[in-house]
């Protein structure tokens, strides 16, 4: 029989217990001392038989609760110590993957995304997904007017714009200091650049400065499709060609990457 007395109230109730038996089998043996001895028992030998035997038995449940509450507070103790570490693991874990600055997703964990949707793009060529690469527009001036502090609080304000324009499904991610990256799944091309339009109109007419300044700015942006036989690089470097090409072409626009010659 497995006895487990580790909390307070389990002592108190082995304690009750014990004793309420002890005190009954006492009585029961003083019964049968007098029947087979016959001496007449004074009250006084009753009532230490009693005592003895239910302090007796109260000291073996105190040493059992001794002994199993010190293995409960240890297991309680590594128990907690096992949920810090894995909070701290989740922590880490999720700043590895995450910008500091946005809270969007960084360059490392985005091309992880990346790889991830052109390997689902192989196994299954409907699958297409796109990119688009996002550059603000002289930033700069941002910097130079009004102090690298307030840059960084366009930054904020840009990502959160391009959070809640973006779908559910796609991941939002700053690549570099004022370089931004979308990764559409199941979007071709032409969803891509009407999903882009929209995105370079909405910044462009939003405010993201601070209560104190306006601050306007514009984005240029690269649209590229996943073709077949296309690696992570592939489809990225042709973005940025378009994106390039946004730019020279007077900044502010949408541009979409020219398929690959193997498509
Ligand atoms: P373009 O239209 O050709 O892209 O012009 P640009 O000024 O945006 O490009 P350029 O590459 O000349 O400058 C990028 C600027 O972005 C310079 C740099 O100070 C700023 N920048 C990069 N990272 C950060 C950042 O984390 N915070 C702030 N505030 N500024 C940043
Ligand atoms: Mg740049
Ligand atoms: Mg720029």
């Amino acid at each position: 029989m497995k006895i487990e007395i580790s909390t307070k109230w389990e002592l108190i109730k082995a304690i009750f217990i014990t004793t309420l038996i002890s005190v009954i089998f006492s009585n029961i043996l003083v019964s049968i001392f007098e029947t087979i001895f016959s001496p007449p028992l004074v009250a006084s030998d009753i009532v230490g038989a009693t005592v003895v035997s239910g302090i007796a038995s109260s000291l073996a449940a105190w040493i059992i609760f001794r002994q199993n509450y010190q293995v409960t507070k240890t297991k309680a103790d590594l128990k907690n110590l096992n949920r810090r570490l894995l909070n701290t693991q989740k922590k880490l874990r999720k700043q590895a993957s995450t910008d500091d600055l946005t809270g969007l997703y960084n360059r490392r964990s985005f091309f992880y995304r990346v790889q991830q949707e052109v390997a689902r793009y192989g196994r299954d060529k409907k699958r297409v997904f796109s990119l688009l690469l996002i550059d603000i527009d002289y930033f700069k001036k941002v910097n130079d007017t009004f102090g690298h502090a307030i840059g960084d609080v366009t930054l904020r304000t840009l990502a959160r714009v391009f959070l809640k324009t973006a779908r559910g499904q796609d991941i939002v991610a700053r690549t570099g200091g004022e370089e931004f990256c979308l990764l559409l799944p199941d979007a071709d091309k032409d969803e891509a650049k009407v999903l882009a339009e929209r995105i370079r109109k909405i910044v462009s007419n939003t405010d993201l400065g601070t209560e104190k300044v306006g601050i306007y700015i514009t984005i240029s942006i690269g649209v590229a499709e996943i073709s077949p036989n296309e690696d992570r690089d592939g489809i990225y470097n042709r973005a940025d060609i378009a994106l390039y090409r946004a730019k020279s072409d007077g900044r502010n626009r949408v541009e979409v990457a020219d398929e690959t010659k193997s498509a």
